[in-house]
């Protein structure tokens, strides 16, 4: 990726004072702050000579997205796909450990490849054996939130696509299983895989 261009920063910055006030109040904090913090974090990157970055999950709305647009340029935007019905099995398997605190997941996804459609398998991380006895799941963890949720999501995600969409930004990407089985092909649609290898040649 090509290293960011100087950003021109329109936003003013926000005090620790500020910012503690709204926190402190239970308030919600506004995009302004949000991306203000964010472009604060981005000109500290710069001066160190970070010469790109990824931010995950962001922006969300297209306000914030249109706010991003006038401080920087972004590249791409990567949409991860996951067929619904295994983005719920996957969201159903989910278990935390009462003890540890630590998250597994019991799914174990095995979709065979067939009317056109790419297979997928997922294994499950399971926990280690002083866990199992301990596991619960979430509350909220149920079908209906889980669907619900998804529903949310893509109504809220769907603008912001079609606003990088119509800039030529955005790369859809189904993920064909879990990180091993999807890393070697993302870094192949994003036209590294041999990426780590030069990197290890240069070193
Ligand atoms: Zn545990």
């Amino acid at each position: 990726m090509s290293s960011p261009p100087p950003a021109r920063f329109l936003i003013r910055y926000i005090t620790r004072v500020e910012l503690k006030e709204i926190v402190n109040q239970g308030k919600l904090v506004s995009d302004e702050i949000v991306l203000s913090l964010l472009s604060k974090r981005l000109e500290a990157g710069e001066a160190k000579g970070e010469s790109g970055f990824i931010l995950d999950g962001f922006p969300r709305t297209i306000r914030q997205a249109e706010i991003l647009e006038g401080m920087i340029d972004i590249d791409l935007v990567v949409n991860l796909k996951l067929r619904e019905d295994v983005l719920i099995e996957k969201c159903l398997g989910r278990r935390l450990c009462s003890q540890c605190g630590k998250n597994f997941n019991m799914a174990s996804i095995n979709v065979k490849g067939e009317n056109g459609n790419p297979a997928i398998s997922m294994a499950p991380l399971l926990p280690p054996a002083n866990c199992m006895s301990k596991l619960i799941t979430r509350a909220d963890d149920t079908e209906e939130v889980v669907r619900e949720r998804l529903r949310i999501y893509s109504e809220k995600s769907q603008p912001v696509e079609d606003f990088y969409c119509s800039r030529g930004k955005l790369l859809e990407f189904d993920l064909p299983g879990g990180i091993p089985e999807s890393w070697p092909k993302l870094l192949e649609a994003l036209d590294l895989d041999d990426y780590e290898e030069k990197r290890s040649a240069a070193a």
